[in-house]
């Protein structure tokens, strides 16, 4: 494979900051609105892990990209996709109600699989979804109660636009919320705020735009 400028671009800002981010953090690879070259360029840098937002979007670009990586879906679950999800992505980070977790435990169940999933809270008013983070421990115990669900910790999208002190308070309530839940994920940090994620005490890291520069307009809102 030869390499674009764009590729070049690409490994360049991936291993600037994977030397900045500790080796015990994960850092998934934030692909939505980017071309399937995007994710193999990312591959060839050392990436492991993609997240996708969107099934639609996901699914042919997977299918485009050979190669043993992890496939993340940190998208809103629609019921009624959770049998495409199973199928297509190997960990869902964006559990955020019991309707969506148990649409995924009977897919994954029927897959023959146990899915590994994190619960979604909601810690900024900017954000549609996720869970309260006080109603977290209860969603938590009963999605333990699938069999073919791994609930392995929580997830949550930083407050937009506020300040560091604000985003810092907030991912500090994730991480309280997350010594209640248990499991070994906490999903913290994009690329605006994965500093103040890993003072908080984040996992993994969700990088799109640092990777991959300015994203084209969103295709949806
Ligand atoms: C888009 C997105 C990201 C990556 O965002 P960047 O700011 O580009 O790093 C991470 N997590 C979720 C849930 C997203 O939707």
């Amino acid at each position: 494979m030869s390499l674009s400028n764009d590729d070049d671009g690409i490994a360049a800002r991936y291993k600037a900051l994977r030397s900045q981010i500790p080796a015990h953090v994960r850092i998934v690879a934030v692909t939505k609105s980017q071309p399937a070259a995007a994710i193999e360029a990312a591959l060839a840098a050392g990436v492991t892990e993609i997240g996708e937002n969107y099934l639609q979007e996901a699914k042919p670009k997977f299918a485009a990209v050979a190669g043993d990586y992890a496939k993340h879906f940190i998208g809103h679950v629609q019921s009624n996709k959770a049998k495409a999800i199973v199928e297509t992505f190997d960990m869902v980070q964006s559990v955020d109600r019991l309707e969506a977790g148990r649409a995924l435990a009977k897919a994954a169940a029927a897959a023959g699989k146990r899915l590994p999933v994190l619960i979604q809270l909601n810690i900024s008013p900017s954000e549609r979804f996720g869970v309260r983070p006080e109603d977290a421990p209860e969603l938590a115990g009963a999605l333990r109660r699938e069999p073919s669900l791994l609930v392995d910790g929580v997830m949550a999208i930083g407050p937009l636009g506020a300040s560091r002190t604000e985003t810092a308070r907030a991912f500090e309530l994730a991480a309280g919320v997350f010594g209640v839940v248990g499991g070994a994920t906490l999903s913290l940090g994009m690329s605006d705020d994965w500093l103040e994620a890993l003072r908080a005490g984040s996992t993994m890291v969700r990088l799109g735009s640092a990777i991959f520069g300015a994203r084209p307009a969103p295709s949806r809102v």
